[in-house]
Protein backbone atom coordinates (compact mmCIF):
# COMPACT_ATOMS: atom_id res chain seq x y z
CA UNK A 1 0.00 0.00 0.00
CA UNK A 2 1.33 3.89 -0.82
CA UNK A 3 0.14 6.67 1.15
CA UNK A 4 -1.01 8.48 -1.40
CA UNK A 5 -1.38 12.03 0.94
CA UNK A 6 -3.56 13.26 3.99
CA UNK A 7 -5.69 15.96 2.60
CA UNK A 8 -7.77 17.70 5.14
CA UNK A 9 -9.59 15.04 6.92
CA UNK A 10 -9.05 12.23 4.16
CA UNK A 11 -6.36 9.81 3.70
CA UNK A 12 -5.66 8.51 0.88
CA UNK A 13 -4.06 4.71 0.18
CA UNK A 14 -3.79 3.76 -3.33
CA UNK A 15 -2.94 -0.16 -3.80
CA UNK A 16 -1.52 -1.92 -7.29
CA UNK A 17 -4.24 -4.15 -7.49
CA UNK A 18 -8.38 -4.35 -7.49
CA UNK A 19 -8.23 -7.69 -5.50
CA UNK A 20 -6.06 -5.97 -3.32
CA UNK A 21 -8.43 -2.95 -3.04
CA UNK A 22 -11.21 -5.16 -2.31
CA UNK A 23 -9.20 -7.73 0.24
CA UNK A 24 -7.85 -4.06 2.68
CA UNK A 25 -11.30 -2.47 2.27
CA UNK A 26 -13.15 -5.97 3.09
CA UNK A 27 -10.64 -6.81 6.33
CA UNK A 28 -8.65 -4.10 6.88
CA UNK A 29 -10.42 -0.71 6.80
CA UNK A 30 -12.26 -0.55 10.11
CA UNK A 31 -8.60 -0.77 11.94
CA UNK A 32 -7.04 1.40 9.28
CA UNK A 33 -9.72 4.37 10.07
CA UNK A 34 -9.00 3.51 13.64
CA UNK A 35 -5.48 3.33 13.81
CA UNK A 36 -5.54 6.72 11.48
CA UNK A 37 -8.00 8.34 14.26
CA UNK A 38 -5.47 7.82 17.08
CA UNK A 39 -2.96 9.69 15.11
CA UNK A 40 -4.91 12.56 14.34
CA UNK A 41 -8.34 13.46 15.70
CA UNK A 42 -9.52 15.31 12.37
CA UNK A 43 -9.22 12.14 9.89
CA UNK A 44 -12.46 11.07 8.77
CA UNK A 45 -11.80 8.62 7.07
CA UNK A 46 -9.23 6.29 5.11
CA UNK A 47 -10.13 6.04 0.87
CA UNK A 48 -8.48 3.05 -1.01
CA UNK A 49 -7.92 3.30 -4.46
CA UNK A 50 -6.35 1.18 -7.11
CA UNK A 51 -3.33 2.80 -8.33
CA UNK A 52 -4.40 4.47 -11.62
CA UNK A 53 -7.31 3.05 -11.46
CA UNK A 54 -10.94 2.50 -10.24
CA UNK A 55 -11.71 3.24 -6.70
CA UNK A 56 -12.91 1.20 -3.84
CA UNK A 57 -13.49 3.53 -0.81
CA UNK A 58 -14.86 3.78 2.15
CA UNK A 59 -17.70 6.22 2.62
CA UNK A 60 -16.49 7.91 -0.70
CA UNK A 61 -18.11 11.01 -1.86
CA UNK A 62 -19.78 10.92 -5.00
CA UNK A 63 -16.93 12.78 -6.92
CA UNK A 64 -14.72 9.60 -5.59
CA UNK A 65 -16.90 6.96 -7.35
CA UNK A 66 -16.27 8.45 -11.13
CA UNK A 67 -13.10 6.83 -11.85
CA UNK A 68 -12.73 9.18 -14.34
CA UNK A 69 -12.12 12.35 -12.38
CA UNK A 70 -10.54 10.14 -9.60
CA UNK A 71 -8.09 9.08 -12.30
CA UNK A 72 -6.86 12.40 -13.04
CA UNK A 73 -6.92 13.48 -9.25
CA UNK A 74 -5.09 10.80 -8.78
CA UNK A 75 -2.22 11.49 -11.27
CA UNK A 76 -1.79 15.33 -9.18
CA UNK A 77 -1.70 13.63 -6.09
CA UNK A 78 1.19 10.72 -6.72
CA UNK A 79 3.09 13.75 -8.21
CA UNK A 80 4.49 14.85 -5.15
CA UNK A 81 4.59 13.30 -1.44
CA UNK A 82 2.72 15.01 1.42
CA UNK A 83 4.04 18.15 3.33
CA UNK A 84 4.34 18.09 7.29
CA UNK A 85 2.52 20.81 8.38
CA UNK A 86 4.93 21.53 11.05
CA UNK A 87 7.72 22.21 8.95
CA UNK A 88 7.24 26.28 8.45
CA UNK A 89 8.77 29.27 8.40
CA UNK A 90 7.53 29.87 11.81
CA UNK A 91 8.29 27.22 13.37
CA UNK A 92 12.32 27.60 12.02
CA UNK A 93 14.34 28.81 14.32
CA UNK A 94 17.37 31.36 12.74
CA UNK A 95 20.86 31.65 13.44
CA UNK A 96 24.55 32.12 12.23
CA UNK A 97 24.17 28.48 10.37
CA UNK A 98 21.71 28.49 8.61
CA UNK A 99 20.26 32.28 8.06
CA UNK A 100 21.37 32.33 4.20
CA UNK A 101 19.29 29.39 3.82
CA UNK A 102 16.79 30.69 5.87
CA UNK A 103 16.86 33.75 4.13
CA UNK A 104 16.69 32.38 0.29
CA UNK A 105 14.41 30.19 1.64
CA UNK A 106 11.52 32.85 2.50
CA UNK A 107 12.94 35.18 -0.95
CA UNK A 108 11.89 32.30 -2.94
CA UNK A 109 8.61 31.77 -1.54
CA UNK A 110 7.60 35.46 -1.36
CA UNK A 111 9.05 36.21 -5.09
CA UNK A 112 6.71 36.82 -8.04
CA UNK A 113 9.37 35.73 -10.55
CA UNK A 114 12.47 32.82 -9.62
CA UNK A 115 14.90 34.70 -7.87
CA UNK A 116 17.92 32.12 -8.40
CA UNK A 117 17.28 29.41 -10.35
CA UNK A 118 17.49 26.56 -8.64
CA UNK A 119 17.90 27.24 -5.52
CA UNK A 120 20.30 24.80 -3.96
CA UNK A 121 20.09 23.85 -0.85
CA UNK A 122 22.90 21.20 0.75
CA UNK A 123 24.33 20.67 4.85
CA UNK A 124 24.44 17.23 6.77
CA UNK A 125 21.49 15.01 7.91
CA UNK A 126 18.88 16.69 9.92
CA UNK A 127 19.60 20.40 9.60
CA UNK A 128 16.88 21.12 8.64
CA UNK A 129 16.92 21.21 4.33
CA UNK A 130 13.76 19.45 4.43
CA UNK A 131 11.56 21.65 6.56
CA UNK A 132 12.84 24.78 4.13
CA UNK A 133 11.74 22.57 1.62
CA UNK A 134 8.17 22.21 2.64
CA UNK A 135 7.86 25.96 4.53
CA UNK A 136 8.07 27.21 0.92
CA UNK A 137 5.60 24.52 -0.05
CA UNK A 138 3.05 25.63 2.61
CA UNK A 139 3.56 29.48 2.52
CA UNK A 140 2.46 29.17 -1.14
CA UNK A 141 0.14 26.78 -0.52
CA UNK A 142 -1.39 29.77 1.54
CA UNK A 143 -0.16 33.05 -0.56
CA UNK A 144 -0.86 31.75 -4.33
CA UNK A 145 -3.18 28.76 -4.09
CA UNK A 146 -2.77 28.63 -7.93
CA UNK A 147 0.12 27.84 -8.67
CA UNK A 148 1.35 24.15 -9.22
CA UNK A 149 3.81 23.53 -6.44
CA UNK A 150 5.65 19.96 -6.05
CA UNK A 151 7.48 18.52 -2.93
CA UNK A 152 9.31 15.14 -3.56
CA UNK A 153 12.56 13.26 -3.00
CA UNK A 154 14.72 12.68 -5.65
CA UNK A 155 13.89 8.39 -4.84
CA UNK A 156 10.35 9.04 -5.09
CA UNK A 157 10.97 11.21 -8.52
CA UNK A 158 13.00 8.04 -9.73
CA UNK A 159 10.65 5.36 -8.99
CA UNK A 160 8.18 7.32 -10.62
CA UNK A 161 10.23 7.28 -13.47
CA UNK A 162 11.13 4.13 -13.65
CA UNK A 163 7.51 2.91 -13.44
CA UNK A 164 6.76 5.06 -16.34
CA UNK A 165 9.22 3.31 -18.22
CA UNK A 166 7.82 0.32 -17.04
CA UNK A 167 4.15 0.98 -18.01
CA UNK A 168 5.79 2.74 -20.86
CA UNK A 169 3.85 6.05 -20.28
CA UNK A 170 6.76 8.72 -20.50
CA UNK A 171 5.21 11.10 -22.63
CA UNK A 172 2.67 11.52 -19.40
CA UNK A 173 5.53 11.28 -16.98
CA UNK A 174 7.31 14.12 -19.01
CA UNK A 175 4.08 16.44 -19.06
CA UNK A 176 3.02 16.04 -15.44
CA UNK A 177 6.78 17.38 -14.30
CA UNK A 178 6.83 20.20 -17.09
CA UNK A 179 3.85 21.75 -16.22
CA UNK A 180 4.88 22.26 -12.75
CA UNK A 181 5.21 25.85 -11.18
CA UNK A 182 7.57 25.49 -8.84
CA UNK A 183 9.64 21.84 -8.59
CA UNK A 184 11.41 21.06 -5.52
CA UNK A 185 13.73 17.83 -5.42
CA UNK A 186 14.71 16.47 -1.85
CA UNK A 187 18.02 14.47 -1.24
CA UNK A 188 19.40 14.47 -4.99
CA UNK A 189 22.36 13.02 -3.99
CA UNK A 190 20.16 10.06 -3.92
CA UNK A 191 19.90 10.04 -7.94
CA UNK A 192 24.21 10.33 -8.04
CA UNK A 193 25.47 7.15 -9.91
CA UNK A 194 21.77 6.58 -11.24
CA UNK A 195 22.44 7.33 -14.76
CA UNK A 196 18.84 6.93 -16.64
CA UNK A 197 17.28 9.00 -14.20
CA UNK A 198 19.75 11.60 -13.71
CA UNK A 199 19.22 12.00 -17.38
CA UNK A 200 15.63 12.86 -17.02
CA UNK A 201 15.98 14.71 -14.23
CA UNK A 202 18.26 17.00 -16.49
CA UNK A 203 15.95 17.54 -19.02
CA UNK A 204 13.19 17.91 -16.91
CA UNK A 205 15.23 20.45 -14.69
CA UNK A 206 16.02 22.15 -17.94
CA UNK A 207 13.08 22.50 -19.07
CA UNK A 208 11.34 24.27 -16.14
CA UNK A 209 14.13 26.27 -15.95
CA UNK A 210 14.22 27.65 -19.50
CA UNK A 211 10.55 28.63 -18.79
CA UNK A 212 11.19 30.27 -15.73
CA UNK A 213 9.69 28.01 -13.27
CA UNK A 214 11.22 27.76 -9.87
CA UNK A 215 13.67 24.59 -8.82
CA UNK A 216 14.57 24.31 -5.11
CA UNK A 217 16.94 21.49 -4.82
CA UNK A 218 18.60 19.61 -2.03
CA UNK A 219 21.38 17.45 -1.22
CA UNK A 220 23.91 16.20 1.40
CA UNK A 221 26.57 18.24 -0.42
CA UNK A 222 27.58 21.04 -2.59
CA UNK A 223 27.05 20.53 -6.22
CA UNK A 224 30.70 20.13 -6.94
CA UNK A 225 31.06 17.43 -4.40
CA UNK A 226 28.29 15.33 -5.78
CA UNK A 227 29.66 12.02 -6.80
CA UNK A 228 28.38 10.36 -9.32
CA UNK A 229 26.87 13.20 -10.90
CA UNK A 230 27.19 14.22 -14.30
CA UNK A 231 29.51 17.00 -14.87
CA UNK A 232 27.03 18.94 -17.10
CA UNK A 233 24.61 18.46 -14.27
CA UNK A 234 26.68 19.73 -11.54
CA UNK A 235 27.23 23.06 -13.26
CA UNK A 236 24.12 23.46 -14.12
CA UNK A 237 22.95 22.81 -10.41
CA UNK A 238 25.68 26.12 -9.39
CA UNK A 239 24.13 28.01 -11.13
CA UNK A 240 21.59 29.95 -9.07
CA UNK A 241 22.30 29.92 -5.37
CA UNK A 242 24.01 27.47 -3.49
CA UNK A 243 23.07 28.11 0.32
CA UNK A 244 24.62 25.76 2.96
CA UNK A 245 23.31 24.65 6.07
CA UNK A 246 26.48 24.95 8.84
CA UNK A 247 26.24 22.54 11.59
CA UNK A 248 24.47 23.73 14.92
CA UNK A 249 25.98 25.97 17.31
CA UNK A 250 25.03 26.08 21.06
CA UNK A 251 22.89 29.17 20.63
CA UNK A 252 20.77 27.42 17.71
CA UNK A 253 20.54 24.02 19.73
CA UNK A 254 19.63 26.05 22.70
CA UNK A 255 17.30 28.06 20.78
CA UNK A 256 15.65 25.38 19.26
CA UNK A 257 15.03 23.30 22.53
CA UNK A 258 13.55 26.31 24.26
CA UNK A 259 10.97 26.83 21.38
CA UNK A 260 10.25 23.27 21.07
CA UNK A 261 9.68 23.11 24.59
CA UNK A 262 7.39 25.62 24.64
CA UNK A 263 5.20 23.94 22.23
CA UNK A 264 4.88 21.32 23.71
CA UNK A 265 3.68 23.19 26.94
CA UNK A 266 6.13 22.02 29.00
CA UNK A 267 8.37 23.93 31.91
CA UNK A 268 11.68 22.52 31.39
CA UNK A 269 14.58 23.15 33.70
CA UNK A 270 17.24 25.61 32.36
CA UNK A 271 19.97 23.61 32.98
CA UNK A 272 18.67 20.43 31.22
CA UNK A 273 18.02 22.79 28.52
CA UNK A 274 21.71 23.89 28.61
CA UNK A 275 22.63 20.01 29.31
CA UNK A 276 21.15 18.93 26.44
CA UNK A 277 22.37 21.95 24.25
CA UNK A 278 25.98 21.17 25.09
CA UNK A 279 25.85 17.42 24.87
CA UNK A 280 23.42 16.81 21.78
CA UNK A 281 25.43 18.85 19.03
CA UNK A 282 25.10 15.94 16.20
CA UNK A 283 21.72 17.38 14.53
CA UNK A 284 18.18 19.07 14.91
CA UNK A 285 16.56 15.84 15.10
CA UNK A 286 18.28 13.97 17.52
CA UNK A 287 17.77 17.00 19.55
CA UNK A 288 13.99 17.01 19.34
CA UNK A 289 14.39 12.73 19.50
CA UNK A 290 15.75 13.52 23.26
CA UNK A 291 13.51 16.04 23.85
CA UNK A 292 10.24 14.20 23.49
CA UNK A 293 11.83 11.47 24.69
CA UNK A 294 12.05 13.32 28.50
CA UNK A 295 9.03 14.83 28.48
CA UNK A 296 7.59 11.12 27.60
CA UNK A 297 9.57 9.17 30.52
CA UNK A 298 8.50 12.63 32.83
CA UNK A 299 4.63 12.19 32.08
CA UNK A 300 4.33 8.72 32.34
CA UNK A 301 6.63 8.33 35.66
CA UNK A 302 5.14 11.40 36.91
CA UNK A 303 8.17 12.55 37.95
CA UNK A 304 10.15 15.52 37.76
CA UNK A 305 12.71 15.85 34.66
CA UNK A 306 16.40 16.17 36.50
CA UNK A 307 20.14 16.30 35.48
CA UNK A 308 19.89 12.08 36.86
CA UNK A 309 16.93 11.09 35.01
CA UNK A 310 17.55 12.93 31.86
CA UNK A 311 21.51 10.87 31.83
CA UNK A 312 19.26 7.84 32.33
CA UNK A 313 16.82 8.09 29.97
CA UNK A 314 19.49 9.11 27.13
CA UNK A 315 21.83 7.16 27.79
CA UNK A 316 22.31 5.84 24.38
CA UNK A 317 21.93 9.03 22.51
CA UNK A 318 24.37 10.45 24.73
CA UNK A 319 27.21 7.81 24.67
CA UNK A 320 26.61 8.45 20.33
CA UNK A 321 27.21 12.06 20.96
CA UNK A 322 30.51 11.49 23.10
CA UNK A 323 33.99 12.62 22.01
CA UNK A 324 37.18 12.73 23.76
CA UNK A 325 37.36 15.87 25.40
CA UNK A 326 40.67 17.91 25.85
CA UNK A 327 42.41 20.31 28.22
CA UNK A 328 41.67 22.98 26.28
CA UNK A 329 38.30 22.75 26.29
CA UNK A 330 37.87 22.07 29.66
CA UNK A 331 39.52 25.35 30.24
CA UNK A 332 37.73 26.76 27.80
CA UNK A 333 34.27 26.02 29.10
CA UNK A 334 35.29 26.63 33.06
CA UNK A 335 36.09 30.47 31.96
CA UNK A 336 33.06 30.98 29.85
CA UNK A 337 31.18 29.46 33.08
CA UNK A 338 32.25 31.87 35.40
CA UNK A 339 33.08 34.53 33.24
CA UNK A 340 36.48 35.20 33.15
CA UNK A 341 39.30 35.48 30.45
CA UNK A 342 40.75 32.10 28.84
CA UNK A 343 44.40 33.37 29.85
CA UNK A 344 43.23 33.09 32.90
CA UNK A 345 43.80 29.40 32.69
CA UNK A 346 47.79 30.55 32.63
CA UNK A 347 47.94 33.14 34.58
CA UNK A 348 49.83 33.44 37.87
CA UNK A 349 47.34 35.68 39.20
CA UNK A 350 45.92 34.20 42.82
CA UNK A 351 43.00 36.06 43.19
CA UNK A 352 39.90 33.70 44.28
CA UNK A 353 37.64 34.66 41.27
CA UNK A 354 40.32 33.29 38.94
CA UNK A 355 41.98 30.82 41.48
CA UNK A 356 39.08 28.80 42.41
CA UNK A 357 37.39 28.43 38.50
CA UNK A 358 41.36 27.31 37.45
CA UNK A 359 41.25 24.57 39.74
CA UNK A 360 37.98 23.36 38.91
CA UNK A 361 39.73 23.26 35.42
CA UNK A 362 42.55 21.08 36.99
CA UNK A 363 40.04 18.83 39.00
CA UNK A 364 38.22 17.99 35.52
CA UNK A 365 40.80 17.58 33.61
CA UNK A 366 42.13 14.96 36.61
CA UNK A 367 38.72 13.25 36.18
CA UNK A 368 38.13 13.19 32.55
CA UNK A 369 41.35 12.64 30.35
CA UNK A 370 44.16 10.39 30.76
CA UNK A 371 46.68 13.25 31.55
CA UNK A 372 49.01 12.93 34.31
CA UNK A 373 49.41 15.31 36.80
CA UNK A 374 52.56 17.07 35.82
CA UNK A 375 51.09 17.43 32.02
CA UNK A 376 48.48 19.02 33.53
CA UNK A 377 50.26 21.46 35.31
CA UNK A 378 52.25 22.14 31.84
CA UNK A 379 49.23 23.53 30.22
CA UNK A 380 47.99 25.25 33.14
CA UNK A 381 50.92 27.83 32.52
CA UNK A 382 53.97 25.41 33.61
CA UNK A 383 52.49 24.78 37.16
CA UNK A 384 53.73 22.18 39.41
CA UNK A 385 52.17 18.75 39.41
CA UNK A 386 51.85 18.98 43.12
CA UNK A 387 49.98 22.55 42.58
CA UNK A 388 47.53 20.24 40.74
CA UNK A 389 47.04 17.29 43.08
CA UNK A 390 46.21 20.41 45.71
CA UNK A 391 43.51 21.82 43.48
CA UNK A 392 42.10 18.25 43.21
CA UNK A 393 42.41 18.02 47.04
CA UNK A 394 40.68 21.30 47.40
CA UNK A 395 38.05 21.13 45.01
CA UNK A 396 36.74 17.69 46.50
CA UNK A 397 36.78 19.09 49.96
CA UNK A 398 34.41 22.21 48.73
CA UNK A 399 32.42 20.00 47.22
CA UNK A 400 31.85 18.12 50.36
CA UNK A 401 31.11 20.91 52.57
CA UNK A 402 29.18 23.51 50.08
CA UNK A 403 26.33 22.10 48.11
CA UNK A 404 26.21 24.84 45.67
CA UNK A 405 29.66 24.50 44.78
CA UNK A 406 29.13 20.93 44.38
CA UNK A 407 26.37 21.33 42.08
CA UNK A 408 28.02 23.72 39.57
CA UNK A 409 31.05 21.22 39.08
CA UNK A 410 28.99 18.43 38.41
CA UNK A 411 27.11 20.31 36.00
CA UNK A 412 30.16 21.03 33.91
CA UNK A 413 31.88 17.62 34.57
CA UNK A 414 28.20 16.19 32.88
CA UNK A 415 29.01 18.94 30.65
CA UNK A 416 31.99 18.06 29.34
CA UNK A 417 31.78 14.19 29.75
CA UNK A 418 33.14 11.64 27.48
P1 LIG B 1 17.27 17.42 6.80
O1 LIG B 1 16.25 17.38 5.71
O2 LIG B 1 18.30 18.48 6.60
O3 LIG B 1 17.89 16.08 7.06
P2 LIG B 1 14.98 18.08 8.43
O4 LIG B 1 14.50 19.27 7.70
O5 LIG B 1 14.23 16.82 8.25
O6 LIG B 1 16.53 17.82 8.15
O7 LIG B 1 15.05 18.45 9.99
C1 LIG B 1 15.07 17.45 11.00
C2 LIG B 1 14.19 17.88 12.14
O8 LIG B 1 14.76 19.01 12.80
C3 LIG B 1 12.81 18.32 11.71
O9 LIG B 1 11.86 17.89 12.66
C4 LIG B 1 12.89 19.82 11.68
O10 LIG B 1 11.66 20.42 11.96
C5 LIG B 1 13.88 20.11 12.78
N1 LIG B 1 14.69 21.31 12.53
C6 LIG B 1 15.82 21.39 11.80
N2 LIG B 1 16.32 22.65 11.82
C7 LIG B 1 15.46 23.37 12.57
C8 LIG B 1 15.41 24.75 12.96
N3 LIG B 1 16.35 25.63 12.58
N4 LIG B 1 14.39 25.15 13.74
C9 LIG B 1 13.44 24.27 14.14
N5 LIG B 1 13.42 22.98 13.80
C10 LIG B 1 14.41 22.52 13.02
MG1 LIG C 1 15.63 15.78 4.56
Amino acid sequence: MTLVGVEGSRVRISVPTRFMCDWVESQYIERLNDLWAIEGTSIEGVYLFVSGGATAASGASPEESHPAPVREKMAQDTLGAPLDPRFTFENFIVGKPNELAFAAARRVAEAETAPYNPLFLYGGVGLGKTHLMHAIALHLRQTRPEKHVVYLSAEKFMYQFIRALRFRDTVAFKEQFRSVDILMIDDVQFIAGKDSTQEEFFHTFNALVDQNRQVVISADKSPNDLEGMEERMKSRLGWGLVADIHPTTYELRYGILQSKADDLGIEIPEKILEFLAHKIASNVRELEGALNRIVAYASLIGRPITLETTQDVLQDILRANDRKVTIEEIQKRVAEHFNIRLSEMYSSRRARAVARPRQIAMYLSKQLTARSLPEIGRKFGGRDHTTVMHAVRKVEELKSTDSGFGEDVELLRRMLET
